[in-house]
């Protein structure tokens, strides 16, 4: 088992996870998507599940909250599995931006996105998943890939926060046609659907017992814990859980590899998935997030997570 005794480890998690909730530790929903502002800002969930498919759930782990940039991850790994690593990469670098996610900046030297983490390189990465395709048959193939990872369990899509994202959408416009004028999509792309299917990526929803279910099929390189299927290769999780570990937490990244050390992604709505290779993954749920547009609960759960237990991936064993 890779948790041996689970009942301990629950138990000792659901300590850091009460006394993560006393905490006064700031930060604010996030309001320059219109939808997202009207989120409960208390509500706050941990879930974990194995990569032999033992799960636990603590406080409001059924709740669907808006995936928002903890969807970047999969659409690369779905860009990977399509296009291959050497294509994916002529298109979107693997360089962590020093910026913050929605930054109008591009490499110096290859002028291409820093990478697929940040919205630019999403804007990208949606750019090579089902080329060629209509929309629908683009976002079918990608919520049932959702799917898939969550073991089984549909992935949900908030049409009001799609619309409110399109509405409010100016910067990610203006990254795309960044990337348009420095030649970075591939041939014949269509700039417009590539947004749209970038704001459907973000308007997806979950809760957090389901994305620890997706977090626990990368940490199994790929297969889905829960029902044995082989949703990505084992080089596509290697190639996209090394750059949620350099880039997943926008300009926090290197702080975050130094105290927590695990490949992880945020998104503004106040999710934080989290990768623990070979041994299970982790979804922390809570809205406020700080000016970077990370949650401060969550932030703080996983800081004290990592001091308690060896998962590190610099730990000396
Ligand atoms: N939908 C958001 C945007 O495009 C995603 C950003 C995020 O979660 N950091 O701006």
């Amino acid at each position: 088992l890779a948790i041996p005794d689970f009942q301990r480890f629950k138990q000792g998690v659901k300590e850091i996870f009460e006394q993560v909730r006393e905490k006064e530790l700031g930060g604010s929903v996030a309001k320059y998507i219109p939808q997202l502002a009207s989120v409960d800002p208390n509500l706050f969930a941990v879930s974990f599940c194995s990569i032999d498919g033992q799960r636990f759930n603590l406080g409001d782990a059924d709740v669907d909250f808006s995936i928002q940039s903890c969807s970047k991850p999969i659409t690369y790994s779905i860009a990977l599995e399509e296009q291959g690593a050497a294509k994916v990469h002529s298109h979107v670098g693997k360089e962590p931006s020093g910026q913050s996610f929605n930054h109008m900046s591009l490499l110096v030297k290859r002028k291409l996105p820093h990478n697929p983490m940040i919205n630019a390189g999403a804007i990208m990465t949606s750019s090579l998943i089902q080329v060629g395709m209509p929309l629908y048959k683009r976002f079918g193939k990608v919520t049932e890939i959702w799917s898939e990872l969550f073991g089984g369990k549909k992935v949900g899509f908030n049409n009001s926060v799609y619309l409110s994202e399109k509405d409010t959408a100016d910067r990610n416009y203006a990254l795309a046609y960044m990337m348009k004028e420095a030649g970075a999509f591939p041939e014949n792309t269509n700039l417009y659907e590539s947004l749209e299917f970038y704001f459907q990526c973000c308007s997806l929803e979950a809760s957090t017992d389901k994305m620890a279910i997706l977090a626990a099929t990368y940490a199994n390189g790929g297969i889905c814990p829960i029902t044995n299927t082989h949703v990505f290769d084992p080089s596509t999780v290697r190639n996209c859980i090394s750059l949620m570990a350099s880039c997943g937490m926008y300009d926090y990244s290197g702080e975050w590899n130094f105290q927590v050390g695990l490949p992880a992604k945020s998104g503004v709505g106040g999710a934080i998935w989290v990768v623990v290779p070979n041994v299970g993954g982790f979804c922390c749920y809570s809205p406020p997030v700080d000016e970077l547009g990370n949650s401060t609960k969550g932030l703080e759960f996983f800081k004290m997570l990592s001091e308690r237990y060896a998962f590190h991936m610099m730990e000396p064993q």
